[in-house]
């Protein structure tokens, strides 16, 4: 019997303007690494044949195809060269990825290698200019989290935009490390954004997908809020208000109790870039009592997907 799965829903904004010339449907999304849902994770109210690679992994591509995003920024990936990487360069997407310094990936018997970051995009859409990988430094000192940025041209319109996917320290007590790889991130995308285009940073459409492992209240959130950048994060476009995020991007079960938030962004260049769609949130009774992950879904991280397009330019 098959397991059902999560069925989702676009949110339409802008309704009444004139559909968007070349949408750009960004995916964010912590996968979950094999070696740690099998091997350190503890998801106790998951079935251990729910948390196998040969399940999971089609599960993980199903959720990728069923949205078919044009950009896809993946974290806690351990799988990029046997699977992610060979199976969607033959739908069209070409990738980057980033391995952790220390994945804890590597402490567990039998892993596939060092988990990481990975960005991929539809090259149909989109010419590649140039990847950069980094490793985040607080006060200076490397730390084992990391980013790939990647800049790229849009084939239709010959726009340029600047992607980045990260995923930022876990666990509580961290936040000030989260605060100081946050910043790092933001000082490096100004500096990468304005020597690849000599112009000035406000004009050059970033993307910032991320598992920040911080929750809206905590100073990473807050800097990128305020950054100079002119970044928003586009989950807040579901709410009724338009200014609050969705109540949990990750829910799951541990020894400790259940967890249930959101750490999970993706911010946008506000000036130059507009929301026309979001993926709405699944509801807690579809995510399933014994929560995630689970048969129907193989992530404690859901998906986010959204709908952008190019603001004219002035
Ligand atoms: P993090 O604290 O950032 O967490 C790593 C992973 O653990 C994340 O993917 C996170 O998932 C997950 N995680 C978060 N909370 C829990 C939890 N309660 N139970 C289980 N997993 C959880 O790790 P670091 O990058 O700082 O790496 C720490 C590990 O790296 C060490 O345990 C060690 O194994 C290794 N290391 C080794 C070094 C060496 O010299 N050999 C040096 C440094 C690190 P999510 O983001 O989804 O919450
Ligand atoms: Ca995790």
């Amino acid at each position: 019997d098959r397991p059902h799965r999560l069925h989702r829903k676009f949110t339409h904004l802008n309704d009444g303007d004139s559909a968007p010339s070349s949408p750009i449907r960004v995916m964010q999304w912590n996968i979950l690494a094999q070696a740690l849902g099998e091997g350190l994770d503890s998801f106790v109210q998951c079935p251990p044949e729910a948390l196998s690679w040969s399940r999971r992994k089609y599960l993980i591509l199903e959720e990728i195809l069923t949205y078919r995003p044009h950009i896809l920024c993946l974290q806690e990936v351990d799988h990029y060269y046997d699977t992610l990487q060979p199976v969607l360069a033959g739908l069209g997407y070409s990738s980057n990825f980033c391995p952790k310094p220390w994945s804890p990936c590597l402490d567990v018997e039998g892993n596939n290698g060092p988990d990481g970051c990975a960005l991929f995009f539809d090259q149909s859409r989109y010419e590649f200019l140039d990847s950069v990988s980094i490793r985040l430094t607080a006060i200076r000192i490397p730390t084992n989290q990391v980013a790939v940025v990647t800049m790229l041209r849009c084939r239709s319109t010959g726009r340029c935009v600047c992607v980045a996917v990260t995923h930022l320290k876990a666990r509580s007590g961290w936040e000030w490390l989260r605060s100081a790889q946050g910043s790092d991130l933001l000082r490096q995308l100004q500096t990468l954004v304005q020597k690849h285009v000599g112009a000035p940073s406000s004009d050059i459409p970033l993307l910032i997908c991320g598992d920040f492992n911080a929750i809206p209240t905590e100073e990473v959130y807050r800097r990128f809020a305020a950054s100079p950048l002119g970044l928003d994060s586009a989950y807040k476009k579901l709410s009724q208000d338009g200014l609050t995020e969705p109540e949990y991007t990750t829910w799951k079960i541990r020894p400790t109790g259940e967890c249930c938030s959101t750490l999970d962004y993706i911010w946008y260049s506000q000036h130059t870039l507009r929301v026309d769609a979001v993926l709405d949130m699944p509801t807690e009774e579809q995510i399933g009592p014994n929560r995630l992950p689970s048969f129907s879904y193989p992530s404690d991280h859901l998906s986010l997907v959204c709908d952008f397009s190019f603001k004219e330019e002035e």
